[in-house]
């Protein structure tokens, strides 16, 4: 027997309508904010996310799945969404004098190679944003909104922003240098990767799983102290924005992110003060570094899967339609025909309707009536047939009327 791979799951039955629920929530929100549904490929060149997510993420070190083609391509499987829209963007040359942003959403598979274990799979749904050509504070506010209400919007009451501002090129460099004058004398205590990081790209250590609990990074200068006037008259005025907004937010200066493309604005979304439930931040350079004209965006990405179990978690009903409109028995072949052609009728008059595949007795087919959780039942009867009438019964109130076949549609309209 051939199993499934570790991490991958199939996805069926009320999952499956939890998910698609939950979809339809997100996708009428982005809607309404504005942004467009894009589709973009699984696989890129690898070189796409070495340069976009960075050579020294975790990401890129650790976790994508990388192979040859056929035709020695150096292909990966998209670990995250941003990459592969900004390439997009660029190849069709969106880029330059914008008058109004661009601004699209995606609902994907992505791919890790992790460990797998609660929350972290290797095949994964992103739901995620980006707004290309805005460099003003309401943009990442918007941003910010549409990721906030929609965990809102889906019963979340508990969730937070963290907020931090990484600052422009100039406050990061100083704060750069500040973090690797305090963190150098204690180099030893740091663990392999941080002792790479602090050579290649300090700012990382700051995101490390390992040494997160240590005792010297609780102490680290905060980059916030190092933002020059601009930068931080940005942040200032995006928390004004924030409160306006009554978005419930907190400073966390230690929210570095783990991609290599944010400046400025970059943000978590928390539930109960702790899971991580998505991410996002602003990314004025990485148009331009992926061959644009430089363009400012401000993007986010929240894992689906863990909004799915968070809703379980916590007890937070997801509507899920579990009945169904109309179920029609039958037992002749007439009445089977007869069941055939109305079920199709019904189905492609947007009711729900399902008859038997089994060729159940009447007394079988009245217990899949109540299995389905039918509002009408429709009991077919030769006799009936022959002068083009059904009888249709209401099964709660248990009310039945014989109905002229033709008016079966009006009749389900006015009733359901
Ligand atoms: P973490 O710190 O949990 O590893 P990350 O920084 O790698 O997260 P991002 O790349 O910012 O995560 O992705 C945004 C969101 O995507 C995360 O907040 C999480 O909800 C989800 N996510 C990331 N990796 C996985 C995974 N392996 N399985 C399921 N969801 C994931
Ligand atoms: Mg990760």
């Amino acid at each position: 027997m051939i199993i499934k791979q570790k991490g991958t799951y199939d996805i069926y039955g009320v999952d499956a309508k939890k998910r698609q629920y939950i979809k339809n929530v997100l996708d009428t929100l982005s809607d309404k904010y504005g942004y467009g549904f894009i589709e973009t490929p699984v696989f890129e060149a690898t070189e796409l996310f070495h340069r976009s997510v960075g050579d020294e993420s975790d990401i890129v070190k650790k976790e994508t799945y990388d192979f040859k083609d056929r035709g020695d391509r150096n292909i990966s499987l998209r670990p995250e969404g941003t990459a592969g829209v900004v390439r997009w963007f660029v190849e069709n040359k969106l880029y330059g004098n914008l008058t109004d942003p661009v601004k699209v959403f995606y609902c994907e598979k992505m791919y890790r190679y992790e460990r797998p274990q609660s929350g972290r799979q290797r095949e994964f749904t992103q739901w995620g944003f980006e707004c290309f050509g805005s460099d003003f504070v309401e943009s990442d506010a918007e941003v910010i909104s549409l990721a906030y209400n929609a965990y809102k919007l889906l019963g979340l009451e508990n969730v937070k922003v963290k907020i931090n501002s990484l600052g422009d090129d100039e406050s990061r460099d100083n704060y750069r240098k500040a973090l690797v004058d305090y963190l150098k004398p204690y180099k030893d205590e740091l663990c392999d990767d941080c002792k790479r990081r602090l050579e290649t790209n300090p700012l990382r250590v700051l995101d490390c799983k390992i040494d997160g609990d240590n005792d010297i990074l609780k102490n680290v200068p905060k980059i916030i102290d190092y933002l020059n006037e601009e930068s931080k008259n940005r942040f200032d005025k995006l928390l004004e924005l924030l409160d306006l907004l009554e978005i419930d937010y907190e400073i966390d200066s230690n929210i570095v992110r783990g991609l290599d493309y944010y400046n400025y604005t970059v943000f978590e979304i928390v539930l109960n003060d702790s899971l991580a439930l998505g991410a996002g931040g602003r990314y004025n350079n990485l148009v331009e570094s992926l061959g644009g004209e430089s363009t400012p965006a401000v993007g986010f990405a929240m894992g689906l899967d863990r909004v799915v179990e968070i809703l379980d978690n916590e007890n937070i009903e997801i509507p899920i339609e579990d009945s169904i409109d109309v179920y029609i028995l039958g037992e002749s072949e007439n009445e089977r025909n007869t069941a055939s052609i109305l079920t199709q009728t019904l189905r492609l008059n947007s009711f729900s309707c399902e008859m038997d595949m089994m060729n159940k007795t009447f007394k079988n087919q009245f217990k899949a009536v109540d299995r389905m959780n039918a509002k009408y039942l429709i009991l077919l009867k030769d006799d009936d047939i022959k002068e083009n009438v059904i009888t249709i019964k209401d099964n709660k109130t248990r009310e039945e009327e014989k109905i002229s076949i033709v008016d079966l549609v009006d009749y389900l309209d006015t009733h359901i």
